[in-house]
């Protein structure tokens, strides 16, 4: 695939060998790729990342992918807090409220293009390709409740979870219970630790823990308006089984240990 690196951006420094392991997509939200263009590229602004793709489809490649682009922010996944030294970012020319409100479909083919390409360079996992607000649940919300991530399934760059059976449900459900997660919430919020996401303040607070629900929400449930917690709690049980049956137990009980 042909990238334009006729702009470069100045926002970067070293990822002091750091690897590659995750994939961040952002929206810009601003009014169109020039827009995004000047303003990824302007030193004053600090800010950037290694692609923008705008409607049309065209890849600007504006910082090489060896250096550390300044794109996620104060972010958390993992455990890990310094997300750029360890990711791509992917900046989409999208705004909820302007103009360029729709993803193109030429936007999302050069996307899964990328990423596919830069999955296989850097051999990055499925699970590691991520939103914006998976890392940032309470800041930020991009790229939205509105982007395709059921046609990255469908194209097998992100995982598609299967439906579980009653008895996959029940040894799961048993396990919570073994463990003394008694309530839905202190299971759900263990899920989303357990996936990667910040649940560190969550516990005691209600704004946060509403608002990590929605960030979930937004990426696993887009199309569903309303918060459902048996709907989140659902899917948070087939993510949960995916992740077992590739990573193995073990890990939980690692975690309950921590
Ligand atoms: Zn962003």
């Amino acid at each position: 695939m042909k990238y334009i690196t006729k702009y470069k951006s100045p926002n970067y420094n070293s990822r002091n060998k750091s690897i590659i392991k995750f994939i961040i997509i952002h929206y810009t939200a601003l009014k169109n790729t020039a827009e995004a263009i000047s303003i990824l590229c302007n030193k004053r602004k600090k800010v950037s990342s290694h692609y923008l793709i705008s409607t049309n489809g065209a890849v600007f490649n504006l910082v090489n992918d060896k250096f550390r682009a300044w794109h996620a922010g104060e972010s958390f996944w993992q455990n890990f807090t310094d997300i750029n030294s360890i990711s791509i970012g992917i900046e989409l020319d999208y705004n909820p409220f302007g103009k360029n409100n729709k993803f193109s479909s030429k936007m999302i083919s050069s996307l899964k293009k990328l990423i596919i390409k830069l999955k296989n360079k850097y051999n990055i996992d499925q699970n590691n390709i991520l939103a914006h607000s998976d890392i940032a649940p309470f800041r930020k919300k991009d790229p939205g409740k509105h982007f395709p991530w059921k046609s990255l399934a469908f194209s097998k760059i992100i995982p598609n979870f299967k439906k579980l059976r009653k008895d996959d449900i029940k040894v799961i459900e048993n396990w919570f219970y073994i463990n003394n997660l008694k309530t839905k919430k202190q299971q759900i919020i263990f899920v989303l630790t357990f996936i990667g996401y910040d649940t560190r303040n969550v516990n005691k607070n209600y704004k946060l823990y509403n608002r990590l629900k929605n960030a979930y929400k937004n990426r696993y449930l887009n199309g569903v308006d309303k918060m459902n917690n048996n709907l989140i709690y659902n899917t948070l049980i087939k993510h949960l089984h995916f992740l077992l049956t590739k990573n193995k137990i073990n890990l939980l009980h690692n975690l309950m240990v921590r």
